[in-house]
């Protein structure tokens, strides 16, 4: 939309807000609103200035002064405000009307304009496949934040204290039983139903949800691939939505990759392809998964600087946690079609050529989509430049369940990092291909690595629950 149709929705239906956002480092929205009064042409030539000295990850008090662009494309109604209200996603520009090179959103749009500089397609495709939890809301009802649960087994689980004091005694439903089942067992079908509705009303295109696996309350809503920044601009709106409908509920939703031990994390799997035009890359027939040499490269690419990549795709303390072996997340940087134990997948059922695409499975949704998508087409455009032949570095295909495998067997296979210390290690040591075509600065990685290094000791400083029942009786 142009900003004269922005202009012309704010007359015809009464909008009184405008409320224009931008995304931290960490991949945090904000926004600042505007009275729709006070909006005009001028404001979409000039922006709207801000503040840019307490943003997480950005610069200090010294140079401050931002200004945000709004995007008119992103326009959308808060489906939340009790005022009518519009948002609008904004690139942030420095005072002299340069780009800022630590705008999450500037560096995806500049990772989509070095594609097409190295003449290997016109655009890449990403769908993310976020997971999240839906939990009662126990802050509210007891004052305290419950933040720490355990599940040693699925029996503990089902005898355990989470839901009512003395276990279960009262043959009540289960949660949830197996995976996918239906009402009762299933308790979240219409919050997920309002969750979609609310979305598509919003310009989403939702294509399917359902429960996740985990033993209660994991849901997944897919929606339509899109442009990379598109996609992460669909992400930040799908986020928003989740969050705000579930409090609307009461409830409390989460994207945080390990909220239960014992129990499934919450992945977010990231889709890719490249098409020059309309025509798919990824695609060649009668190859491993109908794979063009194009797509095994991006493949090798993407596998060759994954300990690195980690620290944007998982860039949490407890991204780690989920990355453990049993609970459908990948651990083993092989390739493989079908097989959900490979970081990446190759989806084979109801492919078409233009579907064709590789599924990064071990991505989380505690990264920046901006930066994340923008560092994982890097990688895989250095594989398909370098040439990085999967297959002769060790990475599969591999078609048997990794988790099965005996010890020696498993010798060969190279692990995820087991924490984020150690991925931010290969990322200090592994970063030139984040600096192609200037999409990432040297400086936003040194910069991006101290403030993650300084997360992880926040945490690791801090005395652990399972501390007291390991060392209290000493
Ligand atoms: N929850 C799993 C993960 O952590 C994925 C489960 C699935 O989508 N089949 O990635
Ligand atoms: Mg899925
Ligand atoms: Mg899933
Ligand atoms: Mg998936």
């Amino acid at each position: 939309m142009s900003a004269d149709g922005i202009l012309r929705m704010i007359e015809e239906n009464g909008i009184e807000w405008v409320d224009f956002r931008f995304v931290d480092l960490n991949g945090k929205a904000h926004h600042i609103s505007l009275p729709a009064v006070e909006v005009g042409r001028d404001t979409f030539v000039n922006g709207v200035a801000f503040d840019g000295s307490s943003i997480p990850g950005f610069k200090g008090v010294e140079d401050s002064d931002m200004v945000m662009m709004p995007d008119t494309e992103t326009v959308y109604a808060d489906p939340f405000s009790a005022h009518p209200t519009l948002i609008v996603m904004c690139d942030i520009y420095t005072p002299d009307g340069e780009r800022y090179d630590r705008d999450p959103r500037g560096i995806a749009q500049k990772a989509e304009e070095f594609l097409q500089q190295t003449g290997i397609g016109t655009v890449a495709y990403f769908a993310p496949e976020p997971e999240f939890f839906i939990f009662d809301d126990v802050r509210y009802e007891s004052g305290m934040n419950k933040s720490y649960y355990e599940v040693d087994s699925e029996e503990a689980f089902w005898n355990s204290s989470r839901k009512e004091e003395g276990g279960n005694l009262g043959f009540k439903i289960r949660h949830k039983g197996g995976y996918v089942p239906v009402a009762p067992a299933d308790t979240q079908q219409d919050l997920r139903s309002e969750m979609c509705r609310i979305m598509m009303e919003s310009g989403l295109r939702i294509e399917r949800h359902h429960h996740e696996v985990a033993t209660a309350g994991q849901a997944e809503i897919n929606f339509r691939f899109d442009t990379l920044t598109a996609s992460a601009d669909n992400l930040m709106k799908y986020k928003y939505i989740v969050h705000n409908t579930a409090r609307q509920y009461g409830k409390v939703a989460t994207f945080m990759p390990k909220p239960l031990f014992g129990d499934n994390g919450s992945g977010m799997h990231v889709h890719q392809s490249i098409f020059d035009g309309d025509t798919p890359l990824f695609y060649r027939q009668g190859g491993y998964a109908n794979l063009s040499d194009t797509a095994l490269y991006y493949i090798g690419g993407i596998l060759h600087h994954a300990n690195a990549l980690l620290a944007l795709t998982n860039p949490s303390t407890n991204s780690f946690k989920r990355l453990v072996p049993g609970y459908e997340a990948p651990v083993n940087l092989v390739f493989s079609k079908g097989n959900r134990s490979a970081a990446i997948r190759i989806p084979v059922a109801a492919v078409t050529p233009k579907g064709c695409r590789i599924e990064f499975r071990t991505p989380d949704s505690t990264s920046n989509p901006y930066l994340a998508f923008a560092a994982m087409l890097l990688a895989g455009l250095d594989g398909i430049q370098n040439r990085i032949d999967p297959r002769e570095l060790g990475y599969g295909p591999m078609d048997r369940n990794i988790y099965d495998l005996s010890d020696a067997e498993k010798r060969d296979i190279r692990s995820v990092p087991s924490t984020l210390d150690e991925a931010l290690d290969a990322l200090q040591a592994d970063y030139e291909f984040l600096l192609q075509g200037g999409v990432f600065t040297r400086e936003f990685i040194e910069n991006y690595i101290d403030l993650k290094r300084a997360e992880a000791k926040s945490v690791q400083i801090r005395i652990h629950p399972h501390e007291y029942s390991l060392y209290f009786d000493c």
